[in-house]
């Protein structure tokens, strides 16, 4: 294939997020973000060689609005001509869908039968891919899917204490998210140590506004925290994370919460906003609790920390071994903070923190923070849009 330029395009519930990557170089031509889709305050900001666009887009403030602003913006810069496809991060492809997919009719149909799993993404992913179809027919579309890394986790792993009736007429199991980003940083960390990934087992922190951590064994993974739902797992930005059911029945027999009401408590005003009462933001609790004293955003960001490293411990009894710890995602990859709180949690997994590299190791650097008597603390930069891209060219190239 002599053209090597994709349009990953990642849809959410109220933005598009997207970028043209040079699979070759692995680099993005450009990157983008429409956001506050679906209301007047709508807006369209590019990057393009060290030049920024910034406007308001026009009504009906929708995906499809944004997506032909984007295509009217590639083709002012001449960009339109240098795409060989178009990727898309759908974040359910429930058990159907354990590689990325070309999307046709039948494609198309599975992800919209698969919100019901996912009733926050896919049906958002949906329309990322209608409005791109629609722009930008011409090209190739591939589906790219969070949860199809994770399809390599046994049973014992995926199974709830639940009914077997439960997963074999509703598919309630665990599914795992994140999968283009743990399996990314997994090769990475391989390639760091100068092992083959076929021998290496890790255990990935993908920290971000949503969390989640895996046990990769061989490249494959074998347990992850998040579960039928990203809701399950650690405290995120403004998820709980794991919290007793019971807890639920409690809001609703006792304090008059509606279903709609625990939803929005559980994914919207909880985790490290809830606990603070300040912010989903790492760095402004980091701020908060550091400059200012702000205690709440101490214990936000220590309960946080302390959930993550009983994660991974945990995590361990999926591995037959383990070479090392990988952080990822914007938190993963910038906070030293964060990374001392796990690392000194998990001294007894010898896990030991060279503080000095620890505080260098950011800004999309990758190093090892750890002490030479450790295992290994890998902090990787994620590259979910590059893995997408490269994904959709592998696609193409299957089915030429
Ligand atoms: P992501 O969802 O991967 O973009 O990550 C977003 C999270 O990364 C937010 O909580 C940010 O506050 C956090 N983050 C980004 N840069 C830093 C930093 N320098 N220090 C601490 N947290 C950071």
């Amino acid at each position: 294939m002599s053209q090597i330029h994709v349009l990953v395009i990642n849809c959410g519930s109220s933005s598009v997020k997207f970028s043209i990557i040079n699979t070759r170089s692995g680099e993005a031509v450009l990157t983008g973000l429409a956001e506050r889709l679906l209301s007047n305050k709508a807006s369209f900001t590019l990057h393009y060689q060290q030049q920024s666009e910034h406007f308001s887009l026009q009504a009906p403030y929708d995906h499809q609005a944004a997506v032909a602003a984007l295509v009217q913006q590639l083709s002012k810069l001449e960009l339109l001509e240098i795409l060989s496809a178009v990727g898309h991060r759908v974040v359910h492809g429930g058990e159907q869908f354990c590689q990325p997919a070309l999307i046709t009719k039948e494609v198309k149909q599975a992800i919209a039968d698969l919100s019901r799993l996912a009733p926050l993404h896919n049906p958002a992913n949906l329309t990322g891919i209608h409005a791109a179809e629609k722009a930008l027919g011409h090209l190739p579309q591939v589906a790219v899917f969070d949860t199809a890394f994770h399809q390599s986790m046994p049973k014992k792993a995926y199974l709830y204490g639940l009914p077997y009736a439960l997963y074999q007429e509703h598919a309630i199991r665990k599914y795992g998210f994140h999968g283009s980003s743990h399996s990314f940083v997994a090769g990475q960390a391989a390639n760091f140590i100068g092992k083959p990934a076929s021998q290496c087992s890790f255990i990935s922190a993908h920290l971000g506004n949503g969390c989640s951590i895996t046990a990769i064994q061989a490249g494959q993974s074998v347990d992850s925290s998040m579960g039928f739902t990203p809701l399950e797992g650690v405290v995120m930005g403004s998820r709980s994370g794991d919290v007793d059911p019971g807890i639920i029945f409690h809001l609703i027999e006792h304090l008059a919460y509606s279903p709609e009401q625990v939803h929005q408590l559980l994914n919207k005003d909880s985790g490290l906003l809830g606990l603070s009462g300040l912010s989903n933001d790492c760095r402004e609790l980091e701020q908060a609790a550091f400059q200012q004293g702000n205690h709440r955003a101490k214990l936000a960001l220590e309960i946080f920390c302390y959930r993550i490293a009983k994660y991974i411990a945990a995590l361990c009894a999926g591995l037959t071994s383990l070479d090392g710890l990988i952080f990822t995602g914007g938190i993963g990859e910038n906070s030293s903070y964060v990374r001392e709180q796990i690392i000194n949690q998990l001294s007894l997994l010898n896990f030991h923190l060279d503080q000095d590299k620890n505080r260098e190791t950011r800004f999309g650097k990758s190093d090892d923070i750890s002490t030479p008597s450790s295992r290994y603390a890998l902090v990787i930069p994620t590259n979910e849009e590059g893995v997408i891209a490269s994904q959709s060219v592998q696609v193409l190239q299957e089915a030429i």
